[in-house]
């Protein structure tokens, strides 16, 4: 067998965005994935499935695996045939031992790759609004670790040429000797009102920004509570930030909201309500799966020919019928002289994806939207196809019916309850640690009651309860609770404006 390789890849400092296109591709690729405390383990989900995935992360001060173990598990799997990914916090090769790996390597004549990253210390700067150098102010900078080994205790800085010969100083690793720090330099000549900013788990939603002096910041951390991760910068130019923050200023950054629709549709919403800032949690409440009986669905696909009309109401249901197409090997083309209605923006996104355009879109978009738009073509006569949840109301039925169509509405998908998802949900809750729960639909609700009982109840405590639209809300009224906040127009979009609005308010 052929010798693997190794990926020394930089996760980068947090927000998975700011992973290298190169690093993604090496993730896409690997048999293992080794990675750190520091690497956002979202990253994770990039890896094949079946990728082993082995954490070697190290806590301040409390190493669990030893480096020495970390470098042989590397050269080990590599030379079992496999493409490790190594991924490391920031950058492999900034204070974080990549140097030692990569020499480990070298010296067994196992190949490697070293994929930069984007280091804490640039990243926390952006997302601080703290340009690094400024031509009016500074035209260097460096980067200093402010926890060296044990036994040199930060000795090995030259404390004078750091405190006069420099401009811009990014510490590392600087909490724990912070007041060290700041003492040393102001005795060698660094002004003592020098601006200091001081960032913690800088660009997530949770980042914390300290800004003081130089002769203060110590004691106004101790005071805020500020822990590690965080970056210590230190220069002229972080009173730019007055001016130039713009992360922490955006609407909904601080806040984190639980997302409980099914994961394949959950990232449209997460993607919308992380540019407004905010901080998203997925614990899916329910998950889609085909029908018990099957007959039902696939003899309407089989004659789909006869039916006049095609009423989608949901992406599910889009995704289903195309799933039982492909089930009974049948294409686009039986659907040649069939009207498509589609009730609203996100369904007919879903039918564009495999190349259809709806003929219908009512501009309500709910089932009584469908019916209106519906009757005004008249349907008396019509055989009309609609592929429902199990759980979908009967007013469309029920309403062309009476207006004299013809209505086959066999079930195309149902929505189940995921197992062992409470324990999670209810930590969350009962740690305070959130501000909002998100339903898109009477189920997401109806199973959240259902995990947690009535402890739900007690559990809520100040987290409010925001509906996509009407339905959701009637349901979550219905079990005594109340709503928070209902967009007027159900769509994703208009949920995340009105909780921008929600918040601006407050
Ligand atoms: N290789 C990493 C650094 C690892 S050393 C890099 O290039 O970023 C660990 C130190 O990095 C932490 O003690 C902290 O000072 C800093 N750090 C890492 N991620 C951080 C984050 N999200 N916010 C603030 N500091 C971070």
């Amino acid at each position: 067998m052929s010798v693997g390789k190794v990926y020394l890849i930089g996760a980068g400092p947090g927000d998975p965005g700011l992973l290298t296109v190169k690093g993604r591709e090496c993730l896409e690729r690997a048999d293992v994935v080794v990675y750190d405390y520091l690497a956002n383990p979202v990253l994770l989900g990039l890896a094949p499935e079946q990728a082993e995935k082995i954490y070697a992360g190290k806590t301040h001060g409390n190493h669990h695996i030893p480096q020495e173990q970390i470098n042989e598990l590397l050269a080990e799997k590599a030379i079992s045939g496999l493409i490790v990914a190594r991924l490391k916090g920031g950058d492999p090769f900034v204070f974080g031992r990549g140097g030692e790996e990569a020499a480990y390597l070298h010296a067994r004549n196992i190949p490697y790759e070293v994929v930069p990253g984007v280091t804490a210390g640039f990243a926390a700067a952006a997302y601080a609004g703290i340009p690094l150098t400024h031509r009016d102010i500074t035209t260097s900078l460096a980067l200093l670790t402010g926890h060296e080994r044990p036994e040199r205790k930060l000795s090995s800085l030259d404390w004078e040429k750091l405190a006069t010969g420099l401009g811009t100083l990014i510490f590392y690793m600087g909490m724990t000797n912070l007041k060290l720090i700041s003492s040393e330099l102001i005795r060698y000549g660094r002004a003592p009102e020098t601006p200091v900013a001081v960032v913690q788990w800088a660009t997530l939603p949770r980042q914390r920004t300290l800004v003081g002096r130089l002769d203060t910041i110590a004691e106004e951390v101790k005071k805020a509570g500020l822990e590690p991760p965080a970056v210590i910068i230190i220069g002229e130019v972080v009173r730019y930030r007055e001016e130039l923050r713009w992360y922490d200023n955006l609407p909904l950054f601080g806040k984190r909201f639980l997302i409980t629709r099914p994961r394949a549709q959950a990232t449209d919403f997460v993607v919308l309500l992380q540019q407004q800032g905010a901080e998203t949690i997925c614990i899916p409440t329910i998950e889609i799966v085909p029908p018990e009986d099957l007959a039902p669905i696939d003899d309407a696909v089989r004659n789909l020919a006869e039916f006049d009309s095609l009423i989608l109401t949901s992406a599910n249901g889009v995704e289903a019928l195309f799933e039982r197409l492909r089930a009974n090997r049948l294409d686009l083309r039986c659907l040649a002289g069939v009207q498509l209605v589609a009730v609203g923006p996100k369904t007919a996104k879903a039918l564009n994806k495999h190349g259809l355009q709806p003929d219908l879109v009512p501009k309500d978009y709910r089932a009584e939207g469908v019916v209106e738009a519906l009757l005004a073509e008249g349907v008396r006569g019509k055989r009309i196809l609609y592929p429902r949840a199990e759980i979908a109301r009967t007013l469309i039925i029920e309403r062309l019916q009476h207006a004299g169509a013809e209505v086959v509405a066999p079930v195309a998908y149902r929505t189940v309850r995921p197992q062992g998802k409470e324990e999670m949900i209810r930590h969350l809750l009962s740690a305070g640690e959130l501000d909002a729960l998100c339903f898109s639909s009477s189920s997401t609700f109806d199973n959240l009651l259902a995990m947690l009982g009535d402890d739900f109840r007690q559990l809520q405590g100040r987290v409010k309860l925001f509906s996509i639209g009407p339905q959701t809300s009637e349901t979550i009224r219905k079990h005594g609770y109340q709503v928070d906040l209902e967009p007027h127009q159900s769509t994703l979009d208009d949920l995340v404006k009105a909780m921008v609005n929600y918040y601006r308010k407050k």
